[in-house]
């Protein structure tokens, strides 16, 4: 099969014929239709993240259908459309598995990280990791829900009680909660890297109540703030931005480093958390919103071999919503 390989960290992606893999004991073996590509995998390529899985595929937002079951898989029959996320198997027996915390197991796999993913013809899966897609979504509409929708909805969940929320970064996660805010009547408060005008009217577009610099204040004190950027420096702004007893939550799994800042602007109970990975729960949460609410996601595809301009795009910034890359381009053209 045709699959673009992470030959050694920060050098591109090679396209190679590699072996399609065989399904082992609870495992789906997938056929490929979309996999979406998410800023983690541009930390990956370009070596932030330690010790990714030696010649990796990387890719963790993909949509595929059944082909084969491995022995004992049962969960999806054959043909089915199925996702795969980036958690791709957890130990179920650590201190974090068995309390409801499997996003902070002990010896996780991740999808396009320790296992290969899905920027390939053909992917292998643990079916208890999978989602069944909702049939109101093409599979290129639902390639970003797998990541930017469904770790962005972990960040997220940290604002339920929330009626006034920043967003610091509006890129694939951004475009898809804003229309879950809107849906629940929270107002979003857009910030973009200062001069970001496409950023901020793309955030008005999609119902911002406002949007600006993040090295600005907004009008109003926030309740709380969710970074997406990977941009460490916005920590001590969102702290300026939001109200005592208020949350910033850094939601990626990369950030450059915090500057230190006063005391006084974290005091009052204001909290700084991070999110890591997903649980199924968070999945199981996440699709039920999504089926009951037509989620607009703005994909932009590219054909496989172009994987390495479009992760170019994505680390110059020049991205409006998603980007997906399309394995069978022949698929691509009969869409
Ligand atoms: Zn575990
Ligand atoms: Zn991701």
């Amino acid at each position: 099969m045709k699959a673009m390989v992470l030959e050694r960290p920060k050098s591109p992606l090679v396209l190679k014929d590699v072996p399609i893999p065989e399904p082992g004991p609870g495992e789906i073996l997938l056929e490929v239709l979309v996999c979406g590509i998410c800023r983690t995998d541009l930390h990956v390529v370009d070596g932030e993240l330690p010790n990714p899985k030696p010649n990796l595929i990387p890719g963790h937002e993909v949509i595929g259908i059944v082909r084969k079951r491995g022995p004992g898989a049962t969960k999806f029959s054959i043909g089915e459309r199925v996702g795969v996320p980036w958690l791709g198997k957890t130990c179920g027996q650590c201190k974090f598995c068995s309390s409801g915390r499997e996003n902070l197991c002990d010896q996780p796999e991740f999808t396009g990280y320790t296992r290969d993913g899905g920027y390939a013809e053909w992917i292998k899966a643990d079916e208890r990791f999978c989602f069944p897609i909702p049939s109101l979504y093409t599979d290129e509409e639902a390639a970003p829900l797998l990541c930017a929708g469904l770790i962005g909805f972990r960040s997220y969940k940290h604002a339920e009680k929330s009626d006034r929320i920043g967003f610091y970064g509006f890129g694939a996660a951004a475009h898809i909660l804003i229309q879950i805010a809107n849906y629940q009547k929270k107002a979003i408060y857009a910030f973009s890297k200062p001069g970001d005008i496409e950023s901020q009217n793309f955030s008005l577009s999609l119902g911002a109540v406002w949007s600006g610099d993040s090295t600005t204040l907004p009008p109003v004190p926030l309740d709380v703030a969710i970074i997406f950027a990977p941009v460490g420096s916005l920590v001590p702004q969102a702290l300026r931005a939001i109200e005592k007893g208020g949350t910033v939550v850094c939601a990626g799994i990369y950030m450059s480093d915090i500057p230190s800042f006063p005391y006084k602007i974290l005091w009052e109970e204001r909290k700084i958390v991070s999110v890591a990975n997903l649980s199924r729960k968070d999945g199981e949460e996440f699709f039920k919103i999504a089926s009951q609410l037509k989620i607009q996601t703005q994909v932009q595809t590219f054909p496989l071999s172009e994987a390495n301009n479009a992760l170019q795009r994505l680390r110059e910034g020049k991205v409006q919503g998603a980007l997906a890359l399309i394995p069978n381009s022949m698929q691509c053209n009969s869409n």
